[in-house]
């Protein structure tokens, strides 16, 4: 592996566009198989070939910048991504409830006994066990 590590010094190497690019070019191959239609496989080709080219560059800043773009492109999205994920997944700390008036989702610590919630939506007043 040291040939490896040799032969990457000086080059952009993985960031989270060229993997974008890798997974669009698998989602591409996939979709053509599924369709039978062999032209959407070969357009497969034009990611997996430009996200290649990304990690092998030597024009490191040149990268920074695109992944940078990229970054700033599907932030919304990660955001939005990381948000659901919050929501779905139990935390040990916290409880999600729906507001008794506005059903808007509230977030409350666990664990504190019965305590007065005062929704922030609706000014709403109601007391829970948590
Ligand atoms: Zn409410």
């Amino acid at each position: 592996m040291k040939w490896l590590n040799k032969y990457m010094q000086g080059r952009a190497g993985g960031d989270h566009f060229s993997i974008f690019l890798l997974l669009t070019s698998i989602v591409i191959t996939l979709a053509g198989r599924i369709t039978g239609i062999s032209m959407i496989e070969l357009l497969s080709y034009i990611p997996l070939i430009y996200g290649v080219y990304r990690m092998f560059s030597k024009n490191i800043q040149q990268r920074r910048m695109e992944n940078y773009k990229f970054m700033m492109k599907i932030s919304p999205l990660y955001k939005r991504f990381h948000r659901f994920l919050t929501r779905v997944r139990p935390s040990k700390t916290h409880k999600l409830m729906p507001c008794t008036a506005c059903k808007s989702m509230l977030r409350f610590p666990r664990n504190k006994g019965k305590i007065k919630i005062t929704c922030p939506n609706c000014k709403a007043q109601f007391v829970r066990k948590t």
